[in-house]
């Protein structure tokens, strides 16, 4: 069988059961990544903003060099993925694809519209920590809070599963399919970046890959900060608070089970703490925001998410007037008036990432403090984030706005209390030049 390899999320080839599959199945494989064309959102603003595309195009860069080492290719497009694939696979003729499954639902409308056209395309979910036939209840039992879910997680000692590791990738080209010149022009490398980044490897061509990433991990793990990430997790500022693993993980070029073995190792060799425990902790929410997708899908994209369709989230309103979109506008560039948030989504617009801490306090002040709609904020986010994950932004958003899984019914944070409490010299507002 000759077959195409669509490389979508996960652009690694360890751990990857979709690619193992496609390797077993398939005689040949034709691997293909195609960069997505920037549209607007809604809200008017690039759907991919700058960082994303550069983290993107340098994972995809890693891949290809991998690929190329090992004797095949990456033949990549800049185009709308359906028609591409359909029209490769008839010049190809090929008529399966393999890819791993993304349940979120235009990525599922994706792979209706190329069986539609007629194609088989073979799917493998292999995006969570935990395997969902492992977890000790259906999925439609999926529980309401988080906390239920870990409990369940943790009293049924559910096993995190070894990562698959390849040798080599060796399965060949199918005859016919040449190298080609990538087109790539939907990537536009940042040659300048602001040096107050907390994920200072920008330069680094390569720094969304595998062999990048695992170096970040490592070096981690043996400077030992796993056993402080509790006491140092909620700072704002640095590489070292927090493990920056969001990075690869939403690249695709690490997988959760390679990021666990590593932290299983480093217990074993220098002890559990609740530092460590906490980053399993940490990865349990990852899961429990994929499962909730599992779940309720689409439901989790209306404005009014798992609410009763009639029951808009609280302090939610639609962002129709012009005084709205000026407020969105100024929430975006960090101009609201408000100096703690404003240094938070400075941060984000010039860096594509920020802490967790600041993603929730400024969430928190759009939908509860400007009353406007949370999925312009999701977008936004989605825009400029470098480890922009489906699923965790959009249950996350969810969850501050109220309309997801939150026992409390959303998380409402006064900006003054959180900076007294996270910025107490205002070093981070001065940082960002909010003071
Ligand atoms: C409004 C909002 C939007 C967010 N959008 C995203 C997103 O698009 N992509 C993304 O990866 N995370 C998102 N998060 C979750 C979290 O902020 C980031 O995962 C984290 O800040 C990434 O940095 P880190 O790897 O150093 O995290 P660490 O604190 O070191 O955590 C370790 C890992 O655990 C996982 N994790 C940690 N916190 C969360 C969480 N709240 N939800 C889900 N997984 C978590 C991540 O995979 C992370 O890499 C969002 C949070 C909020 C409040």
């Amino acid at each position: 069988m000759n077959a195409i390899y669509w490389f979508r999320n996960d652009l690694r080839l360890t751990d990857q059961p979709s690619l193992n599959r496609a390797c077993t199945l398939a005689d040949t494989i034709a691997p293909v990544f195609i960069h997505p064309v920037d549209s607007l959102t809604t809200w008017g603003f690039e759907r991919i903003g700058r960082h994303r595309k550069h983290a993107r195009c340098s994972a995809v860069l890693a891949l290809k060099r991998q690929l190329i080492e090992d004797g095949s290719d990456l033949f990549e497009y800049s185009s709308e993925p359906c028609e591409t694939l359909i029209r490769l696979a008839h010049a190809w003729r090929i008529q399966t694809i393999f890819c791993e499954e993304i349940a979120a639902p235009e990525e599922q409308h994706q792979v209706e519209r190329l069986r539609h056209a007629g194609l088989t395309v073979v799917t493998t979910w292999q995006s969570s920590l935990l395997e969902d036939q492992d977890l000790p209840f259906e999925m439609n039992h999926l529980p309401l809070v988080f906390t239920d879910f870990r409990k369940a997680v943790e009293n049924a000692k559910v096993h995190v599963r070894k990562p698959e590791y390849f040798v080599r990738y060796t399965t060949p080209l199918p005859a016919g399919v040449t190298h080609t010149q990538p087109d790539m022009s939907e990537c536009r490398p940042i040659n300048s970046w602001d040096m107050r980044t907390s994920i200072p490897y920008f330069h680094e061509p390569e720094f969304a890959g595998t062999t990048f990433g695992l170096k970040h991990i490592n070096q981690y793990f043996e400077r030992k900060l796993a056993h402080d990430y509790k006491r140092t997790r909620n700072q704002l500022s640095g590489v070292d608070y927090s493990t920056k693993f969001s990075v690869w993980l939403a690249s695709g070029a690490v997988s959760a089970r390679m990021i666990f073995e590593n932290l299983q190792e480093f217990e074993h060799d220098h002890g559990a703490n609740e530092g460590t425990y906490w980053i399993w902790f940490e990865l349990l929410w990852r899961d429990y925001f994929r499962f909730l997708h599992h779940r309720f899908g689409a439901q989790l994209y209306r404005r009014s998410g798992l609410r009763s369709a009639d029951q808009a989230p609280l302090g939610s309103a639609v962002i129709k007037t012009s005084e709205q979109f000026e407020t969105f506008e100024r929430w975006c560039q960090g101009n609201s008036g408000e100096a703690f948030v404003d240094a938070g989504m400075r941060e984000l617009r010039l860096t594509g990432y920020l802490s967790n801490r600041m993603r929730q306090v400024t969430a928190s002040h759009l939908v509860h403090e400007l009353g406007l709609d949370w999925r312009a904020g999701a977008a936004w986010f989605e825009s400029q984030l470098i480890d922009y994950d489906v699923y965790s932004n959009q249950g996350n958003w969810l969850y501050i706005a109220g309309c997801g899984t939150d026992p409390r019914g959303g998380r409402a944070m006064r900006p003054d209390k959180q900076a007294l409490e996270h910025d107490p010299l205002e070093t981070y507002r001065k940082k960002w030049g909010t003071l």
